[in-house]
């Protein structure tokens, strides 16, 4: 950490002020672009600390240009991943981040479950993932303004390193993004969800909820059984009426399974009178998964129900699935 370098060379601490302004906030391409530090520390900083956690494997672009998939390799083992660019036509550039490579919750519609566990990234390998968005952007003098954790892995479960990089993310003195820019999607860790809620998150959540009832959401979501379905709702329900921000439920909407007239009464139901946003996610086909994207007038009847019963709606449009980017694609490959 750069405080501990200026700490062990009795520097003054206005080094560290000089430093965050040109890493967090400048966007140096590497420590001789540090300009505000004589070269013969540029020289012990770059012997004592890395520059950065990761390395960049290969680059994937859609087809319509709008979405960028990086296969990263982390520098301390070699262990790889992948993290999503994507350009909004309204101008806004979100970072999906991974948290972890691969993932123990083991959906069953998802990609990176079906890789297995293969440990955390650190705070340093989460921050750093946007840190590289943030140099591709600025050579188009573009940003990143929003960051979602929806790439590899559960946040919940690596919750110390996701509060570590929110507060990067975060600090006014680092890359000062505001709290709001900032969605963390959780397949429904209840005990975690209350912790991250005590530290004060104040950012966006979004919950993995792809069934309209505990029995079925058990079937596609391991991680129900341990956690039912009532009393996570019950957490959101209270924090939504606590800060008056709406919660977003993603409901991937896959061929036959969670996709009925049926199931859209029963979500309907399931989140009457809360201060919900629902996502409906066309499933993303996965190599080697027989489940099938539900079809465009299984999509349209499953909105049509949800308006009819005011359910506060979106279909997603898709991005990024010719290059296997898309939700629940990511599997560490391009
Ligand atoms: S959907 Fe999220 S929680 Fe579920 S296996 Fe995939 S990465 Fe893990």
């Amino acid at each position: 950490m750069i405080e501990n370098f200026v700490h062990i060379h009795s520097l003054p601490s206005y080094r560290v002020k000089q430093f965050n302004v040109a890493y967090y906030q400048e966007l140096i391409g590497s420590y001789d672009d540090l300009l505000t530090w004589p070269k013969d520390l540029r020289l012990q900083l770059q012997k004592a600390l890395r520059f950065t956690s990761l390395r960049e494997i290969k680059r994937a672009v859609s087809l319509h240009h709008d979405t960028e998939k990086i296969l990263f390799e982390r520098i301390s083992d070699n262990k790889r991943f992948e993290t999503v660019l994507m350009r909004h036509a309204d101008g806004r550039n979100t970072v999906c981040v991974s948290c972890m490579i691969g993932c123990p919750v083991g959906c069953i519609f998802c990609a990176t479950g079906r890789m297995g566990f293969q440990g955390n990234l650190t705070a340093e390998e989460i921050v750093d993932q946007v840190l590289f968005f943030s140099r591709v952007l600025k050579k188009e003098k573009q940003t990143v303004t929003n960051i979602v954790f929806m790439g590899m892995g559960e946040p919940l479960l690596n919750l110390n390193n996701v509060l570590d990089a929110i507060s990067i993310f975060t600090d006014p003195k680092k890359m000062g993004m505001s709290e709001r820019r900032i969605t963390v999607s959780t397949s429904g860790h209840t005990d975690n969800l209350k912790k991250l809620l005590v530290h004060g998150y104040a950012g966006r959540l979004a919950l993995s909820l792809h069934a309209p009832n505990q029995k079925l959401r058990e079937q596609l979501m391991p991680i129900a059984k341990k956690f039912p379905l009532d009393d996570l709702l019950g957490v959101l329900q209270s924090h939504a009426e606590k800060t008056n921000k709406r919660v977003s439920f993603e409901y991937t909407l896959i061929n036959g399974v969670n996709d009925t007239r049926k199931n859209a009464e029963e979500l309907a139901s399931l989140l009457r009178h809360r201060l919900t946003h629902v996502n409906l996610i066309p499933f993303n086909p996965i190599l080697g998964l027989s489940l099938k994207r539900s079809t465009v007038e299984a999509i349209q009847n499953f909105s049509r129900v949800l308006t009819n019963k005011h359910v506060h709606h979106t279909v997603r449009v898709t991005m990024g699935d010719d290059i296997a980017a898309a939700c629940g694609q990511l599997a560490g490959k391009i």
